[in-house]
């Protein structure tokens, strides 16, 4: 923070008469601050003022005499502000004086000689000099020039140049923000990259501000103007933004209406010309009196708009402009008197920092991307935010050799990369994941190399056991299910005639019954596709999105429940619905085709009526008859059918909407009746599991078969061609597992399990003869054994 008072100058203008000398001096003694002394003339002395005193003395920061050189002005005044501008601190200067006394000449410059440019182009031009010189920061700098007159802000950088008068400029109006920042609202800003686009800028303001002066508003007199400088400033890569504003002013003429009393005694008080100037002595004389808390800068638009300018957060300088001639005494004094003022406000200058937001977050991610290429460059490898294909193929090769490895010490080296880690992760649990699906759904095609393996754990015996008896339920379940179908099959054969017989033998199976040649392995839905082919792929996949059960079930659980459904009393109220919901669909479509219809057919009618009125309107003024009162016929007629089109319209669409909610009701009730077909599926397949697991000893115990000797995978194969008799049973269920067999007692506890296992009864299940199923209770069977033979039990 920088504390100053405001600086104070005097420049006197140089004088057309020589014998003006003799009116003021110039006290610059170097150890004493420089003063002025304005000495009344004699005749002035003993008629006009009526004090004793013959001179006034004024402190000043600086005198500059007549001879002073602009480029001196600019130097000592202008260039320190103009510096402190650009260490990001705000700065005015402001010229006070009399009409004529070279304010305008001072700030902006004459217009004659190239030496004569004021502090406006001097300033301009010494910092963009700077902002060249200084490649430590990045400079914006933007210019915007206000002319107050009469309380009413001008916009003078607008570039129309239509402006034949002041009010023809964009007016500018102050506005105040709960912080009291004051704000203008529609003074432009406009950038200036170069000195010269800025000077152009000057150029326009000072153009449009004189196509505006007319001899009535004497605008140069009464006016304020105000430049403006806006300097941001940044360091690269730095969020941190320096604002800086430096306002040149070139004020209204200072003059003063003296009144005089009775016998022309001057009165003390004079009342400015300018209303304004009076508000900002006002101001200046608040602000040079202590212990005023109320400062009334609201009072008029300039000081609102020089607010920091006078006691705030500026570095202030005031020219005073004298013109010391001997008619002009009175008011060079009161210049001089006013400076004196001035002199005493105290000014607290801070630099104008703020962080911006956008700034900020560029700066982070850069920020970030080169903690990343730190990072590429350490790990040798390129980051990108997910990991790409080949990162992920590799990931899994590295995974799956981790997994086959046997070396426990073996590590899953993957790096320090997160991502790759939680990869692993979820890698790891999808595999675990997709391992025990398997094992619970596709047990048959547990493959022979597993036979190899070395013998399992207790546990995974356990494990293995329990989905043997699971699959041991499910063929039982089947098997049953199937003979009935089996049964159901032969009651319909004799029922029709032997040619449609023919016909749906053909169809379920692509083998003729009784072909020795007939298939080794056929596809395990192959039955249910003969048994139930209505079951279409929507319907299963529309159950399981409401369900979410059919995918967890086996497959043999599958055919179990398309024949539960089929059989069930629910799947005709299902069927039933779905009839509905076609017929409701197809009359829909149909309602939604007509509804169609009648709208471009009501399309059509406006037309067509449309073009007849034009007819009939046209013929009137062909043939200058008036508009006929009798209504025309035709018109009439297509009027009514319009009528009636959108009656039809409006009925039809009523009965679309009220299908629509039957529609989707219907839908909702079929979704429903799903739902609990499924759970009645499960609740039956459950206790028919318990059922089997009580009766199956005593059905094995019945069938006790020897077992067969243990057959090698071709002798398996030559065995599976069945006949189509259905007395052929000899086929080799392998033994039970333990828990069942223990809860009939028949094994001890104790018994070791590898021992007791083989030793039990076989149980046998009763082939249907019908070469399809048969082989489909084979492939149970098969992948039973390779159950066994996996846990060594072969
Ligand atoms: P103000 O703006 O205060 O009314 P101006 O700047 O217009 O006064 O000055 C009035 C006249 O005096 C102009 O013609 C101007 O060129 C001239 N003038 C003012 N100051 C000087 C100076 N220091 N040197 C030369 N001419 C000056
Ligand atoms: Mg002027």
């Amino acid at each position: 923070m920088v504390k100053q008072t405001i600086q104070i100058f005097a420049r006197v203008k140089p004088t057309v008469r020589k014998q003006q000398q003799g009116i003021y001096s110039i006290d610059e003694d170097e150890k004493l601050t420089p003063s002025l002394e304005i000495i009344l003339p004699r005749d002035l002395a003993d008629g006009f003022v009526n004090n004793k005193r013959e001179s006034y003395r004024f402190k000043f920061q600086r005198i500059f005499d007549q001879d002073a050189k602009q480029e001196t002005i600019f130097e000592n005044i202008a260039k320190p502000v103009a510096e402190s501008v650009l260490a990001g601190y705000n700065g005015t200067i402001f010229a006070y004086g009399q009409t004529g006394s070279g304010k305008t000449f001072t700030i902006t410059g004459g217009a004659e000689r190239y030496s004569d440019r004021g502090i406006i182009p001097r300033t301009l031009s010494y910092i963009f000099e700077q902002l060249q010189k200084d490649s430590s920061k990045i400079y914006t700098t933007h210019i915007s020039y206000l002319e107050i007159y009469n309380e009413c802000g001008y916009d003078l950088l607008d570039p129309r140049h239509e402006a034949s008068s002041l009010e023809d400029l964009p007016k500018v109006t102050v506005l105040e923000d709960p912080d009291q920042n004051i704000h203008l609202k529609n003074l432009s800003l406009h950038q200036a990259t170069t000195e010269e686009e800025a000077l152009n800028l000057l150029f326009l303001g000072d153009t449009n501000r004189m196509i505006a002066e007319t001899p009535m508003n004497q605008a140069s007199t009464r006016s304020h103007c105000i430049f403006t400088i806006h300097l941001s400033s940044k360091e690269p890569g730095s969020a941190t933004v320096r604002h800086a504003k430096l306002h040149l002013v070139d004020l209204a003429g200072s003059e003063r209406v003296a009144k005089t009393g009775v016998g022309g005694q001057l009165l003390t008080e004079a009342k400015y010309i300018n209303l304004s100037l009076h508000y900002l002595e006002q101001v200046i004389i608040a602000l040079s009196e202590k212990h005023r808390s109320h400062i009334p800068y609201r009072n008029s638009m300039m000081t609102s708009v020089l607010r920091d300018s006078l006691g705030g957060n500026c570095m202030t300088t005031m020219i005073a402009t004298l013109s010391l001639e001997k008619r002009n005494i009175d008011e060079s004094i009161s210049t001089c008197r006013f400076a004196q003022r001035v002199a005493l406000i105290k000014n607290e200058a801070v630099l104008n920092e703020e962080i911006d937001p956008k700034l900020m977050i560029i700066r982070l991610q850069k920020e970030i991307q080169e903690l990343k290429d730190e990072l590429a460059i350490v790990t040798g490898e390129q980051r990108t935010e997910a990991l790409t294909e080949a990162e992920l193929l590799q990931l899994e090769k590295l995974i799956t050799s981790f997994l086959e490895d046997q070396d426990p010490e073996n590590k899953l080296e993957v790096g320090a990369d997160m991502r790759k880690i939680h990869h692993c992760f979820h890698y790891l649990k999808k595999l675990l994941h997709d391992k025990k699906i398997h094992r619970q759904s596709t047990a048959p095609s547990e493959n022979k190399d597993q036979n190899c393996q070395e013998p399992l754990k207790e546990e995974e015996y356990k494990k293995l056991r329990d989905i043997l008896q699971q699959r041991d339920n499910e063929i039982n379940i089947l098997v049953n299910m199937l003979k009935k179908e089996k049964k159901k099959a032969q009651d319909a054969l004799h029922l029709s005639s032997m040619d449609r017989s023919e016909l749906r033998l053909c169809q379920s199976s692509p083998f003729p019954p009784g072909n020795p040649d007939g298939p080794k392995t056929l596809p395990l839905s192959a039955p249910t596709q003969a048994l139930d082919s209505s079951t279409s792929p929507y319907r299963s996949s529309l159950l399981h999105r409401k369900t979410g059960m059919r995918e967890e079930m086996s497959l043999g659980r599958q055919e179990a429940f398309e024949i539960f459904k089929r059989d069930h009393a629910d799947s005709v109220t299902i069927e039933d619905n779905k009839q509905i919901l076609k017929q409701r669909f197809s009359e829909a479509k149909a309602l939604g085709e007509s509804i169609n219809e009648a709208r471009s057919k009501i399309g059509r009618l406006k037309e067509e009526i449309t073009q007849r009125h034009v007819q009939q309107v046209a013929l009137g003024i062909s043939e200058n008859i008036p508009v006929p009162s009798v209504p025309d016929q035709l018109e009439e007629k297509l009027r009514s059918q319009l009528e009636e089109e959108k009656r039809r319209y409006k009925m039809m669409f009523a009965r679309l909407k009220a299908l629509k909610v039957e529609i989707e009701h219907l839908q909702l009730l079929m979704d429903k009746a799903k739902v609990k077909l499924q759970k009645e599926f499960e609740a039956w397949w459950a206790e028919e599991a318990t059922s089997l697991q009580v009766n199956l000893p005593a059905v094995t115990a019945s069938n006790h078969m020897k077992p067969f000797p243990q057959m090698s995978e071709a002798q398996h194969e030559r065995s599976q061609p069945l006949s189509n008799k259905s007395d052929v049973y000899a086929r080799k269920i392998l033994p039970s597992p333990g828990p069942l067999l223990r809860s009939q007692g028949q094994s001890s506890p104790a018994t070791p399990v590898e021992d007791s296992i083989p030793e039990r009864p076989v149980s046998s299940v009763p082939l249907t003869g019908d070469s399809q199923t048969d082989s489909d209770i084979l492939a149970f069977i098969k992948a039973r054994q390779n159950i066994l033979q996996r846990t060594g039990f072969q």
